[in-house]
């Protein structure tokens, strides 16, 4: 909360006289203000704080208060970046009140991106390898040699058609579609994302549903919060959305939480369920039938939103399409998710699951509910979790409700940018293979079995704050072809921070952290539109001094980069003549001739793409460049409510026709929109006219961006493309079902986050590493004391293609018989040079087909600029256990399947903490099952083409490469 000045000064005011009253000195505090929440914005330029290390002195110091966004996990919360007047240092950041979605409040990430600025070991120069690829040998280069080497390679691939050979590979993306605009500039369908192995399968259960592939829950206002993840602790939209499920609770709100695990998230439900993983879907149905078969749902929403007469036409045309009919055959469909079943799938009490139904039958409008990486990500069918779950949102009619369920693309703000290059006239088959035609994203940790296959090479490979032989299943995989130079030519590793993939690359580029880089946000945090500006502090800082700063690379430490200027100067040099014609979309719209700066690209979406934002920055004299650098953030809409349900207007109507489903095309071309919020599917009909909304009891109302315009309880593109008996919500049996286990096999949890850690990015922030830095197997009492193991002890974790050892953990916190065991540990580095706070020194074995990885010492102190090094206490880093898992693509989605079926026993004689033995052959062999169970297009696709147009897509090539080539067109085997 903010004050405001003329209340803090009434206070400072009152404090005088009540000192001064009992006769003592008053000191008004450093900024002349008491008890301020937050300095406030008018202070900003030159706010006064005491220095900590001068006391009992007080010694003030002055601060700039600078906003930048925190790039430490995807929730975009804002920052302050204390910057001393004098020094031009950074001192600390704190919370920024001026920002909607984290209103000054930050996790212990935020303030500890001071660490990863500070750290001794980033890198700070670019590196080009010296001796074999992760021999560990590097020379410094500049950025010019390093450049131009990289754009002649890249412009060499596309003047000889080899376009498919340029990949970027994206872990946390900076800005919405920065970097894919830059790759269709280059004509290259290139884009590949982390996304098949993070949240591929909730997108699809919830894109199968309403269009958009995630949720925008309004927890604050919600009277039933039903999460399937830990999102107090560390889930999706972790701080914003956590504050606002706290807000709710305090006014009563009730909390289910479903995880096998005992999180912190766990601690604050009112009802926490501990499933069998995989069986969550079961449960969830169980509750959906008790609303249906006792008429506990909203049947005038399920009437008037759900496409149940596309059900009843295709599915059932011999009964009367009428939604008396359409009941019965509901209850008729669900009648079997009987609490008894699910209680048998899942092991938890019938009589708790029917309580928690009955909680939900309250909500009402007021359900707000998610599901995220966990259930979903963990199993194979896991989609179903989420298309279940918002299934419960769309009996209670909770959809766009105050405290309901948003679609995300109406809570957040994405502005036109001031260039929007053509769709890539081409199909990476590398990366959307067609025997994924549904796959929510790419197939991106398949990639070393397609090239080891010979399905193509790579000549340019980036990736960007990723690091895949870490991250992703089957990590040896991914070194067996990053030292192979004839599948991938040249590997760049953008990065802020050393990890394990950089180590096999050919340059290594520094990239700054969430201070020292350019990027606009916006999420669903809660139902509204924001936008947040990540900046590099110390360039705004000068630029308030009077300065101009035209590179941010010359505030940077080192010479530590941004990606935006990066990708301009990359594209500039490509094309440096612009005969590729690649050229104009890095040009200033101002200086013909000129590469296009960061001010002019960000000035332009300010001034001309954020409605409201020129009017507000006007008020204080701003340009809107200014006011987003001065604030750091900007509420576009508070509200945005039921866009479903908006009448479409009559000039959108030209010409329009009405099909027997009620869903409404017209001849009208779209309207030129400041923002792109999805209100229609992009499918066209037969004479071209675009979905424009559906006919709902007379009245033409915008709908859903689905391919019916309504949500799709029934998805005709699930049935028409292979998926016939999981088009609507229902229950797949995981791959750990119990009957999916052999002898002796129990589950792995692997999936779920540490609050204090983020994936790969955090090993550098000396705060995070000393609270969390190691990663115990979780094992229930009774479980450990059947195979003899204490906490402490070391146990072997056989996957099915190799193992790890690891210590146990015993504890109460975990379902019976399951095993969990957190996966941001065990982060190694091959040579002395790397991230030393949280990084063991490893040797790296192979024979044959046999890898292994050997722990030859853990954390240490040592010495080097910040003291604090020296201080190191914790040897114990953890384990990598993902180099033990194969790859598990889910049929439909795509989604690595996380959950792993292993055997857990006491270690062996010789297993030391840290072993990892992988064979790839098995791994092999384990990739080759599961691709047997695609339904690849060329067989299943009803219409020739590769992939259903309407699906989501980041970088979507030109509509006609979406066809197969002719001779592929074989005639669907059903
Ligand atoms: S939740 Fe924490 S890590 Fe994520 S953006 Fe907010 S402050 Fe940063």
């Amino acid at each position: 909360m903010t004050m405001n000045l003329d209340e803090l000064n009434k206070r400072v005011s009152a404090a005088r006289k009540e000192t001064e009253a009992r006769g003592e000195t008053f000191y008004p505090g450093p900024s002349r203000i008491h008890l301020a929440a937050f300095p406030p914005k008018e202070r900003w330029d030159d706010w006064v704080e005491l220095e900590s290390k001068a006391w009992p002195e007080r010694k003030e110091r002055r601060y700039m208060l600078v906003p930048t966004t925190c790039f430490n996990c995807e929730s975009a919360c804002g920052l302050l970046a204390y910057v001393d007047r004098e020094s031009l240092q950074v001192r600390k950041f704190e919370g920024n009140p001026e920002h909607p979605g984290s209103r000054g409040r930050n996790c212990a990430k935020g303030p500890a991106t001071l660490n990863q600025v500070t750290d001794p070991d980033r890198i700070l120069y670019p590196l080009k390898r010296a001796g074999r690829r992760g021999e560990g040998k590097w020379v410094r280069v500049g950025w010019d040699e390093a450049l131009n080497d990289i754009a002649a390679r890249i412009r060499k691939a596309i003047t000889e058609d080899r376009h498919n050979e340029v990949m970027y590979h994206v872990g946390r993306p900076g800005e919405d579609g920065f970097t894919e605009r830059i790759l269709a500039a280059w004509g290259v369908d290139g884009h590949n994302s982390h996304t098949n192995v993070c949240s591929s399968n909730a997108r699809a259960g919830y894109q199968y549903w309403m269009g958009l592939d995630r949720p925008s829950p309004d927890h604050a206002n919600a009277k039933v919060i039903f999460l399937i993840s830990s999102h107090l602790e560390t889930g999706h939209y972790f701080n914003p959305h956590a504050q606002r499920v706290i807000e709710a609770k305090a006014q009563g709100a009730k909390l289910i939480v479903f995880d096998t695990r005992l999180s912190n998230t766990a601690t604050h439900a009112d009802f926490w369920v501990s499933p069998y993983p995989g069986s969550e879907a079961a449960i969830v149905l169980s509750i959906a039938n008790y609303l249906i078969q006792n008429d506990l749902y909203s049947r005038e929403f399920v009437r008037r939103w759900w496409n149940w007469e596309e059900y009843m036409a295709v599915e059932r045309p011999e009964t009367q399409t009428t939604f008396e009919n359409f009941e019965s055959a509901l209850k008729e469909l669900y009648a079997n998710y009987t609490f008894e079943f699910a209680a048998e799938e899942s092991g938890v009490d019938a009589h708790v699951i029917e309580e928690i139904a009955k909680v939900v039958s309250t909500a009402g409008t007021r359900f707000s509910s998610h599901n995220w990486r966990s259930a979903a990500a963990g199993n194979s069918g896991g989609w179903q979790v989420a298309r279940t779950l918002f299934m419960l949102n769309t009996l209670l009619g909770a959809v766009a409700t105050e405290g309901g369920v948003f679609p995300n693309a109406w809570n957040k703000f994405v502005p036109k940018p001031i260039y929007t290059p053509p769709h890539p006239p081409r199909w990476n088959e590398l990366t959307w293979p067609r025997e994924y035609p549904l796959a929510m994203n790419e197939l991106s940790f398949l990639l070393p079995h397609f090239l080891k296959e010979g399905r193509g090479r790579v000549d340019v490979y980036f990736t960007r704050v990723y690091n895949p032989v870490w991250t992703n299943p089957d990590g040896f995989s991914w070194i067996d072809v990053l030292t192979d130079e004839n599948l991938i030519g040249c590997y760049v590793a953008l990065t802020p921070t050393w990890n394990e993939t950089a180590y096999f690359a050919d340059y290594i580029l520094p990239m700054g952290h969430g201070s020292e880089r350019h990027d606009i946000h916006s999420y669903e945090t809660h139902d509204a539109q924001w936008i947040g500006f990540r900046q590099p502090v110390l360039r705004a800082a000068r630029e308030r001094m009077g300065v101009k700063v035209s590179d941010t690379r010359l505030v940077n430490p080192g010479e530590v980069w941004e990606e935006n200027e990066f990708w301009l100067e990359l594209t500039w040099r490509i094309d440096p003549m612009g005969d590729l014609g690649i050229r104009s979309f890095a040009e200033s719209k101002k200086h013909a001739g000129e590469r296009l700066s960061v001010d002019e690209y960000y000035e332009y979406i300010f001034e001309n793409s954020v409605p409201g934002l020129k009017e507000r920055a006007a008020e204080e004299g701003l340009t809107p460049l200014d006011f987003m650098r001065r604030y750091g953030a900007f509420e576009v809409k508070k509200k945005t409510g039921a866009i479903y349900e908006e009448v479409v207007p009559e000039e959108e109507l030209e010409d329009f026709r009405v099909d027997n489903f009620g869903r409404v095309y017209t001849k009208a071309p779209k309207p030129a929109s400041t923002n792109i919020v999805p209100i229609a599917s992009p499918d066209p009909d037969a004479e071209g006219r675009r979905l424009v909304g559906v006919k709902v009891d007379n009245k033409i109302l915008r709908g859903f961006p689905t391919p019916s315009g309504r949500l799709e309880f029934y998805s005709r593109t699930l049935a028409d493309w292979g998926w016939h008996d999981e088009s609507i919500p229902t229950y797949i049996r995981s791959h750990v079902h119990p009957e999916n286990l052999a002898e002796g096999q129990t589950v792995l949890i692997s999936t779920f986050r540490l609050p204090i850690q983020i994936h790969t990015r955090s090993a550098n922030a000396k705060w995070l590493d000393e609270i969390a830095h190691t990663n115990p197997l979780w094992i229930h009492p009774t479980h450990a004391a059947r195979i003899d193991v204490r906490t402490g002890d070391l146990v072997r974790v056989e996957t099915e293609i190799g193992y790890f050892i690891v210590r146990a953990w015993v504890t109460e916190g975990i379902r019976p018989g399951i095993v969990a065991c957190s996966h941001h540990m065990g982060r190694w580095k091959l040579t002395e040079e790397g991230q030393r706070q949280l990084m063991a020194t490893v040797s790296l074995d192979q024979e044959g087909s046999r890898w292994g990885l050997k722990k030859k010492r853990g954390a240490e102190a040592y010495s080097s600029s910040d003291p604090d090094t020296r201080r190191i206490w914790w040897t114990d880093v953890g384990v990598h256990q993902n180099l033990t898992f194969p790859v598990h693509p889910d049929p439909v989605s795509g989604q690595h399947c996380w959950h792993q079926s292993v055997r857990v026993r006491k270690a062996e004689a010789g297993d030391a903490y840290g072993d990892i033995s992988v064979d790839l052959n098995l791994s092999r062999e384990v990739y080759r099952k599961w691709l047997q169970m695609a339904r690849p297009a060329d067989k299943y696709s009803p219409d020739h083409t590769r992939r259903p147009y309407w699906l989501l897509r980041p970088l979507k090539p030109a509509r006609e490469f979406f066809r197969l080539p002719e001779e592929q067109q074989l005639v669907s085997a059903d």
